[in-house]
């Protein structure tokens, strides 16, 4: 790779037709939607998920409809509040 000192890297790879394949952080595909790029990039501002899933059965909160839930558009204001504080700013309602 010619850059360095990155603070996260991720891989992209063509998913194999005819297979599912899941993105994550370090991983995405080439098909994934805006929608999963963005839920990707929520766990960059620290956020988690927030599906239900078996593998995670105390995972709270679970089925908010936001974009960690199921990618859709919503972004609640607490999954900012965080990335606001440490650049010293504050959240707004838009
Ligand atoms: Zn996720």
């Amino acid at each position: 790779m010619g850059d360095s000192n990155e603070h996260h890297a991720v891989r992209v790879r063509q998913c194999p037709a005819g297979e599912f394949c899941r993105s994550n952080t370090g991983l995405w595909d080439t098909n994934d939607t805006g929608a999963v790029a963005a839920h990707e990039c929520g766990h960059f501002f620290g956020l988690a998920d927030e599906y239900a899933d078996a593998n995670c059965p105390n995972r709270n909160p679970v089925n908010t409809g936001t974009i960690m839930d199921n990618n859709s558009n919503v972004v609640p204001a607490r999954m900012m509040t965080r990335f606001a504080n440490n650049i010293g700013s504050n959240v707004v309602a838009i």
